[in-house]
């Protein structure tokens, strides 16, 4: 009875956060409900949309690290941690009770990681949570190209079915001054590999990354990309110079000039207009803290309704201004 009354209680607890209106409040509340027994190495960073996944560390660092504009691994050595550590995590938070129905495996490319290590990662979650619907993974074209498609095939069948993917550029010329370390054309073939394996696919771009000067073909290259390869889900950040990054360096001396708060806008209604999604649905998102205003929806259907709005924005937003990078950046 005792049990029934506390487990009451914390269903109430849990509605009355669901129903705070302010949704930062609401997500740093339910944050500190999830909060998971077990020790990170910081920074940790996860998609926005992975809010509410159980985060478990398989990789430190991000076997890339070189992309000029990124400041979020630089303090880190990449390593794949041992798997009895990464056990234990999982074990941990089984034991606290947890029940995540989304597990999202950190760090920054942990689709990286050897098939040894990821497939006992898989196998370990399934025995302590069985019930979890779906595991995800930041990954680079390397890490999928690099992986035979029946490797890939084995890891979806074991629910790691979700993939970001930052494409950035579709555009090679920018994606070779970012040391991105990919070409479009990898991009293109390992968007279409994962898919075609089971993943769900989420791309991210990047709105002003090539700067004033490579912004038309930025626009044109993207939208090519995004066409060809369909992916799942979408979303755009809002590129900033964050200090101590080459890019950063780059933009003090001129070598890329930035866009205003107008001209981004300009680069998300282009790229959009000009992308064609015909082979499945596409759930859009610009919800990033990096970007000025949320907006989203499903494409092709909401693409209209979704370019009126951009238009509508771009008209009322003075030339000239540049948007604040925010804090939390
Ligand atoms: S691959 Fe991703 S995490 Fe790694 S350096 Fe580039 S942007 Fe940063």
């Amino acid at each position: 009875m005792i049990r029934y009354i506390k487990d009451l209680a914390l269903v109430e607890f849990i509605y009355k956060i669901y129903r705070l209106e302010n949704e930062w409040e609401r997500r740093y509340l339910l944050d500190m409900f999830f909060t998971p027994p077990i020790e990170y190495e910081p920074p940790v960073y996860r998609p926005p949309s992975e809010w509410r996944s159980l985060l478990i560390q398989l990789t430190i660092g991000c076997s890339n690290n070189k992309c000029t504009y990124c400041d979020m691994y630089r303090s880190k050595t990449y390593k794949v941690r041992p798997i009895q550590d990464i056990k234990a995590d999982i074990a941990k938070c089984a034991r606290a009770g947890m029940q995540p129905e989304k597990i999202f495996l950190c760090d920054g490319d942990a689709l990286g990681a050897p098939m040894d290590i990821l497939e006992e990662t898989l196998d370990c979650i399934h025995e302590f949570f069985p019930e979890v619907r779906r595991i995800g993974v930041y990954a680079t074209a390397e890490n999928i190209l690099e992986k035979t498609s029946e490797q890939l095939k084995t890891l979806a069948q074991k629910k790691l079915t979700m993939a970001y993917l930052g494409l950035e550029s579709g555009d090679d010329k920018i994606l070779h001054m970012v040391v991105k370390g990919n070409t479009a054309q990898d991009m293109i073939e390992a968007s279409l590999k994962i898919k075609e394996q089971g993943f769900k696919l989420s791309t991210i771009a990047m709105l002003g990354i090539g700067g004033k000067k490579y912004s038309e073909q930025h626009i044109r290259a993207t939208a090519e990309v995004l066409s060809q390869t369909n992916p799942e889900y979408f979303s755009f950040l809002t590129t900033f110079a964050i200090p101590g990054t080459p890019y950063h360096r780059m933009v003090e001396r001129g070598l890329i000039e930035p866009l205003t708060s107008k001209e981004l806008l300009i680069e998300m209604h282009d790229i959009l207009e000009q992308s064609t999604f015909d082979l499945n649905k596409v759930i859009f998102r610009a919800n990033h803290v990096s970007n000025a205003k949320p907006i989203g929806g499903i494409l092709p259907q909401d693409k209209a309704q979704i370019l009126e709005t951009l238009k509508l924005w771009i008209k009322q937003t003075p030339a000239g201004v540049y948007p604040k990078m925010p804090a939390s950046m």
